[in-house]
């Protein structure tokens, strides 16, 4: 037989299996709270072996080994405890084996068992379909929403699994590849294990670009004597300088990078391996108390840097802003001997070991309540989790949108710290305060001055947004927006605003099917739809309710019983226009009235934007200017753009005038200046809120050498309301100038 089972005769496998099980008990030790804990240590790995006694690994090897290597990785390279440990030993007994859940409540009590489910659950994804891909890897994220434990002995499983992928077929070695690459090393680079992300990534590179892989690797080989030698130089000098300081205790050393990324390094530069400067990194360990450790680290810094010049462009401070999977360290890049760059890091023990070993070591030094990078992200990956009805793959690249972005930081107007991905607007910064504030964002301040709400920030960019309760998202906005959570939040609203405006259809048609004595199934809706040549059910129900179909069109004689008769195609007007191209469609319709309504009761007016550059509210002159790409575009005449449109592009100008209306509020800005007077203020205010009832958004003075210069943010209806409240502005005493912005 070509896979004996493990039977007392087979001493040297019994050997090997007791090998690796006295290791582990060794790194466990530490652990080891009780001789309870001992207890059921050994029960596991008892039950582990006897269950999987009849199965082997694709190498040949007897199974057990590989619960055995997860269960060390936990604990050794992961940080993780004896609870972890044991559910690693049991990992894969209750979906391979005999084993009952049960029986592990039973044995282990309910922690253990729940965690053990969780890991079932997520089975192995070699031989399904993409479809169910997705599923599974939903699966494994929803885990980070219960125990973390879960994901955590999932990464470790994958690990060893891509430690022994060269047993595995090559179509099988390509697909479990390619999954860790799109899933895995990102989850663990967001856990903070960068050691294990490091072997994940170049494991990755081993099976799916052997070549290049194996010429860093040894090109790496062949290079390292003249590399240790470098790095002997490098060190010397600053270990003998650092050593002087009595209450420095440190370690410094160099480390090689990994093979991915010094690939990505040449990908990117567009260079030769040789090219590659940076090989490795010097580390400088520091054995400080928590109170000390940043002044450290910077003092070390600062003699370093006596030694060797620093880059300027590329030092990073992340003990004063971690990450935001909670790594710190003080990174700095110095011209080394030799006209060399080398990059060196500092850092504390426990900023090392949270380095390392991320999400436990996180937790182990957490102190109180203090909310970290960490905590903050993976309340951002639960709220996104929470979202029940979205799409699996589009979850999953909502999710993957968060693993991979770099970080960008924001202030509150309070000064309080924020990270987003890099790329993001005022909407995600909205949606990241409050998904309240995100659903009725009109706008923001970003340095104190007005944006739009698809403006772009900056590092560093202090942002206050507006809102309005008037305001609703719509489609647009997905393209706005950068965040995992903010996209999966505005996608929720509008499926709500899709459901409402459905529940409404069906309203009224329920209605008109009373009056018409017909009885509504699905499989007449469903003609119904296709008669109006619409895709579901719901779009129909939708253009009910939006007055696209006007029911009174359902007449008695299409139907015979509950069944649709009519075989007459509708109209089909609508239709034809969508065809037409945008431009001929608009001419058409201003063919009729010449001028183009905004904000009028016309009902079917063209779909219009307003343009950013220049904020038109009503009253204002203003044209509009077919876009190519973003429909009708509402510039004022003034605007500074409208010369050059008006020159190039005649031929798109159409001619625009404003409806009465006053349903929406539109914001604007007054710039004042004056004589500093405690009584201006006051009525200023007066005039605003008091007389006229105008709603003000926000106010601001600054006053020097007697003269106060301000702003003044509110919501006015049109011009007209604005003319006069600028009038009445102006009759106060010591007010200078008023001037719109
Ligand atoms: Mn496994």
């Amino acid at each position: 037989m070509e896979n004996p089972v493990l039977t007392p005769d087979n001493e040297q496998e019994k050997k090997e299996i007791l090998k690796h099980y006295r290791h582990l008990l060794r790194v466990v030790k530490p652990r080891l709270n009780s001789e309870e804990d001992r207890r059921l240590l050994r029960k596991a790995f008892e039950l582990s072996l006897n269950a999987h006694k009849n199965m082997r690994r694709k190498s040949g090897d007897p199974y057990i080994l590989h619960p055995l290597a997860v269960a060390t990785i936990t604990v050794e390279e992961m940080g993780l405890g004896v609870t972890s440990v044991i559910c690693a030993l049991l990992h894969d007994t209750v979906e391979d084996t005999e084993v009952s859940l049960d029986e592990i409540r039973k044995d282990f009590g309910d922690s253990v068992a729940k965690i053990v489910d969780g890991l079932t659950k997520i089975s192995e994804v070699f031989d399904l379909k993409s479809s169910q891909q997705a599923e599974n890897f939903r699966k494994l994220i929803f885990s980070l929403t219960d125990d973390m434990r879960v994901i955590l002995i999932k990464i470790a499983d994958r690990l060893h699994n891509m430690r022994t992928l060269e047993h595995m077929p090559r179509n099988k070695q390509l697909k479990i590849a390619s999954e860790t690459s799109f899933l895995y090393a990102p989850l663990a680079h967001r856990l903070g294990f960068y050691a294990i992300k490091s072997e994940l990534e170049d494991l990755t590179m081993k099976y799916t670009e052997t070549d290049i892989y194996r010429l860093i690797a040894n090109k790496l080989n062949e290079s390292k004597r003249e590399r240790a030698k470098y790095i002997n130089e490098f060190i010397k000098p600053i270990e003998e300088r650092i050593a002087k300081e009595k209450d420095l205790k440190f370690r410094i050393f160099g480390r090689p990078k990994s093979i991915n990324s010094i690939w990505n390094k040449m990908k990117n530069q567009g260079v030769e391996f040789e090219q590659v400067y940076d090989l490795f990194a010097i580390r400088v360990i520091l054995d400080s108390p928590h109170e000390r450790e940043k002044a450290d680290c910077w003092k070390v810094y600062s003699i370093i840097t006596d030694f060797f010049r620093p880059n300027p462009r590329r030092l990073r401070d992340w003990i004063s802003n971690p990450k935001a999977n909670g790594y710190e360290a003080l990174h700095t890049t110095v011209m080394g001997p030799g006209g060399r760059w080398v990059e060196v890091q500092i850092r504390s023990d426990r900023m090392d070991e949270i380095a390392e070993k991320g999400y436990a070591a996180h937790f182990k030094y957490k102190e109180g309540t203090t909310d970290t990078a960490l905590d903050e992200w993976l309340m951002k990956m639960r709220e996104i989790i929470k979202n029940p009805d979205s799409n699996t793959l589009d979850f999953i690249d909502d999710f993957r949108l968060n693993l991979f972005s770099q970080e960008i930081y924001i202030f509150t107007p309070k000064g309080q710290l924020k990270r987003l991905p890099a790329g993001s607007t005022a909407l995600d910064f909205a949606f990241d305060v409050h998904t309240d504030i995100g659903l009725s964002c009109i706008g923001a301040k970003v340095n104190h001055k007005l944006v739009p709400l698809s403006h772009k920030l900056n590092n560093g960019d202090q942002v206050e947004i507006i809102t309005s309760k008037k305001q609703k998202p719509n489609e647009d906005w997905l393209n706005y927006v950068v965040s995992g959570k903010a996209k999966s939040k505005i996608k929720s609203a509008l499926k709500e605003d899709q459901k409402m405006l459905a529940a409404e259809g069906k309203e009224i048609l329920e209605r008109r099917f009373k009056a018409l004595k017909v009885n509504s199934s699905s499989a007449l809706l469903n003609d119904l739809a296709a008669y109006f040549k619409l895709d579901s059910v719901m779009d129909f129900y939708g253009s009910v309710a939006t007055k696209k179909i006007d029911t009174k069109t359902l007449t008695r004689e299409m139907f015979d019983g509950d069944k649709l008769i009519v075989v007459k195609e509708p109209e089909k007007k609508e239709q034809q226009q969508k065809e037409e191209n945008f431009e001929e469609a608009v001419r058409n319709t201003l063919n009729k009235n010449a001028e183009l309504l905004i904000f009028g009761d016309n009902k079917e007016k063209l779909d219009y934007k307003f343009a950013p550059c220049c904020n038109p509210i009503p009253g204002d002159d203003v044209f509009g200017f077919i876009t190519i790409n973003e429909g009708i575009k509402i510039h004022k005449t003034n605007c500074p753009n409208a010369t050059q449109l008006m020159s190039n592009y005649g031929y798109r100008i159409i001619k625009t005038r404003w409806t009465k209306q006053h349903e929406i509020a539109f914001l604007t800005e007054l710039k004042i200046s004056g004589i500093d007077d405690i009584g201006v203020m006051n009525k200023i205010t007066n005039i605003i809120s008091s007389d006229m009832k105008i709603n003000m958004r926000s106010i601001s003075l600054d006053t020097k050498d007697g003269i106060f210069e301000g702003t003044i943010t509110l919501f006015v209806h049109d011009t007209a309301q604005l003319d006069v409240l600028i009038n009445r502005l102006k009759s106060i005493e010591g007010l200078l100038s008023i001037s719109r912005q």
